[in-house]
């Protein structure tokens, strides 16, 4: 190693020092949030790069996203130089293992250009093989069979090493079978889904020796970042590829493991040490990232969990400010609440940039960025697309804009074969030409073409059903209420039950978005007015500065941090979100603290926990009750801060735990019956919400305001999506 002074280590402490300099041999760092385990890693790599110990080629580093690769090589590069350039193995798992396998397609059975498939592809080829076997997809959904197929995937297992039990779960017991069916027709198509970018090359590590001692050579120095959310497939890899030289630093956090329903494994840890003998375990306890208050109030509530390592954490900064949490009356009010805050802390000179708002599902950020295009507050969603921008909800919207302005070609064009009715590009085609030829919207040219021979009965009856809906649809925009009218249509037109009978891991969400894009019509007299909203926010210019709140959810911010981090929705059923528990119980639970723990741990400076104790869950006005996390945190560090609103909250504010207690024990408590007393002004003196907002509230007025249910009713129907 170089005796030169070396810069680039001063900014080290002992223990992550020597966790930089232990190169050879296998290393696992085992530490809390903000301990500098992804500084660890970066100055790893300019370590091995700066002493010669190997090129940049040479070392293989692997970050959870493509966002973590791209600092990665920053960082890496502002500490040595340009020699980081080039590195080409520095990515995801999916990055490297599609590198890899695009080398050596030919091998198992692929050429080099191999296309990808995504989920939707995925889908539509199991149905195929579905209809090959004469299975019915109605009682056996292809979107079952692929989430079966990937949960096997990430646990490595080719067709036939699928246990039993499991196989038996799908199509009485063909389960295996029609996995190894669809991946010939994988292969005969030359296309590769998600899961095999790695199980393939694990296959072709095993079935080549010399492929795979050529990798081993190639990367002599490997690191991982996130090591607790990888699953059995990656680790199976590693193993592969770290064998020879076992040069392998993972570094990782068990409280961090947040992605245990997508096939992860904190077991891989223990795994870590039992395969690799002799490795040198570092554990690093300082936090670097936040004040006093938030660490002592994320390991407060971590502490509640059972099934641990168990860590040290402490920080040599000052206590702070003290972790706040704020109750509003619904979730209008608490985005209401943010904005304020953000600009109160613009004001005081905090960049935007410095601060995140981090929700637990997706749909929670439709108020949040109403409410900053109000506001005019630049933002970005980072992981993901805008509210508005998403797949089903560009769908719903198509469907209204029919439903407005029939002759809006483009939003007919997106629905007329979705969900899937047998009005396919042929279909199109005629319509379009006759579109074409007689200058008319496509959805009267339509009109026009069922009552002609030119298309097959099927697709003919079909679309007469399409058009009369939306003949119907659109002559009852006066009479019936909108979102009634919304709700309507995504149900009649099939949309919703596209979803419904969707078994993917994004479904259940993306029905949460449809509900709360129909929740959202309410804010607004009528369709057309809603529809404009709509597409001032799309419109509404990305502002070019960097200088912007970021939105995601927790699972989208590990490993990042922000000064100031808003909390939103934390109450029972949202979060812990009720399906996780009815998932996966204990076990479910525990994953949600610690994606808690995630969130409070984003913070440098500042976190501000919010609940609403009314919110809307699919479709129905809901009492909610604070987060037990709320309970869980110590009271030392919290600080209850009052909604600055014109409702009195009953024993709300006066201690937190008298605010949470009464809710989670008696829903009869003076507190609650003074909540509901106070629904009777809703819609009216809701202090700085925009006048013409106010008549669309009547609607939720009309149909009796928020809706009151017993407690387990409120657990119930945030159970399931359906
Ligand atoms: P997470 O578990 O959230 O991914 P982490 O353990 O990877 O956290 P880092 O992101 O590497 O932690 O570091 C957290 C913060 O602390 C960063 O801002 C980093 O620059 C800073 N930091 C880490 N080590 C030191 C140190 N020795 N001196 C000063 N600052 C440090
Ligand atoms: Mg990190």
């Amino acid at each position: 190693a170089a005796a030169a002074p070396t810069p680039y280590l001063s900014g080290l402490n002992a223990e992550q020092r020597r966790a930089v300099e232990a190169t050879e041999g296998p290393v696992l760092v085992l530490a809390g949030a903000g301990t500098g385990k992804t500084r660890v890693l970066t100055t790893r790599i300019a370590h091995l790069i700066a002493t010669g110990l190997a090129w940049p080629s040479g070392i293989l580093a692997v970050t959870f996203t493509n966002k973590a690769a791209r600092e990665m090589k920053e960082r890496v590069a502002h500490l040595v130089g340009p020699a980081a350039e080039g590195m080409p193995w520095l990515g995801t798992f999916h990055a490297i293992g599609t590198k890899i396998l695009r080398r050596h397609a030919e091998l198992v059975g692929l050429k080099s250009d191999f296309t990808i498939l995504d989920v939707d592809d995925q889908i539509r080829l199991l149905k195929q093989v579905l209809q090959a076997e004469n299975i019915d997809d109605k009682r056996w959904p292809a979107r079952q069979l692929a989430s079966l197929i990937d949960g096997w995937k990430n646990r490595a297992l080719q067709p036939a090493k699928v246990p039993h039990g499991e196989a038996a779960a799908f199509a009485h017991g063909r389960g295996a079978e029609l996995y190894a069916l669809y991946e010939e027709r994988l292969k005969i198509l030359n296309a590769a889904d998600f899961g095999d970018l790695l199980l393939e090359s694990i296959r072709l590590f095993q079935e080549h020796p010399d492929v795979l001692a050529d990798y081993q050579r190639r990367f002599r120095y490997i690191l991982v970042d996130e090591y607790q959310d990888t699953n059995v497939a990656q680790y199976l890899w590693l193993r592969l590829v770290a064998q020879a030289h076992r040069n392998l630093c993972c570094v990782g956090d068990d409280d961090q493991s947040i992605y245990g329903w997508r096939g992860a494994e904190v077991d891989n840890i223990l795994r870590f040490e039992h395969d690799f003998p002799g490795a040198t375990v570092v554990r690093l306890e300082r936090n670097y990232r936040s004040t006093g208050h938030i660490l002592a109030a994320a390991s407060h509530l971590i502490a509640h969990n059972e099934g641990r390592l168990g860590k040290t954490l402490r920080t040599e900064d000052e206590p702070g400010e003290k972790v706040t949490v704020t109750g509003a009356w619904d979730s209008e009010e608490e985005a209401r609440l943010i904005g304020e805050e953000i600009e109160a802390l613009q004001g005081k000179g905090h960049p935007l940039s410095e601060m995140a708002v981090l929700v637990r599902i997706s749909a929670q950020m439709r108020e949040i960025e109403d409410r900053f295009v109000q506001l005019g507050l630049p933002y970005r969603v980072i992981g993901g697309p805008r509210f508005y921008e998403r797949m089903e909800i560009r769908d719903a919207l198509a469907y209204l804009r029919c439903v407005v302005q029939p002759a809006d070609d483009l939003a007919f064009e997106r629905i007329v074969n979705t969900p899937k009715r047998g009005l396919g590009d042929a279909t199109l085609q005629v319509l379009h030409a006759h579109a074409r030829a007689a200058r008319i919207p496509l959805m009267e040219a339509a009109r026009f073409i069922v009552e002609t021979e030119e298309l097959k009965p099927k697709p003919r009856r079909t679309l007469r059903d399409l058009l009369a809906n939306f003949s119907r649809w659109s002559q009852s925009l006066e009479a019936t209420p909108h979102t009634e009218l919304a709700e309507t249509v995504l149900e009649e037109s099939g949309y919703t039950e596209m979803w419904q009978k969707d078994r993917s891991a994004e479904a259940a969400g993306r029905l949460e978005n449809l509900k709360e894009l129909v929740r959202s019509l309410e804010e607004f007299p009528d369709l057309p007015s809603f529809l404009e909203h709509v597409s001032l926010v799309m419109d509404a210019v990305e502002s070019d500065s960097d200088d912007r709140v970021s939105i995601m959810t927790l699972h989208a911010a590990k490993g990042l941090e922000f000064d100031t981090v808003f909390l939103p929705g934390w109450e029972e059923g949202l979060f812990p979100n009720q399906r996780a528990l009815d998932e996966s119980g204990r076990a479910g639970l525990e994953e949600e603290r610690r994606l808690a723990h995630v969130g409070l741990t984003r913070a440098r400076r500042r976190a501000k926990l919010y609940f609403a104790s009314n919110r809307r869950i699919h479709g129905l006005w809901n009492s909610t009750i604070p987060s037990r996390f709320i309970d869980e945190l110590p009271e030392a560090s919290v600080e209850v801060t009052e909604a600055p609103a014109a409702y009195t909250y009953g024993s709300y504010g006066q201690s937190r735990f008298d605010m949470a207690e009464p809710f989670r024990s008696s829903y009869a408590t003076p507190g609650w019956q003074r909540a509901q007393a106070n629904s009777a002004g809703w819609g009216g003196g809701r202090g700085g919400q925009s006048g013409s907002f106010a008549s669309g509230r009547g609607a939720g007025a009309r149909r009796g305001g928020p809706l009151m249910i017993e407690g387990e009713l409120v657990a119930k129907s945030t159970g399931t999506a359906s």
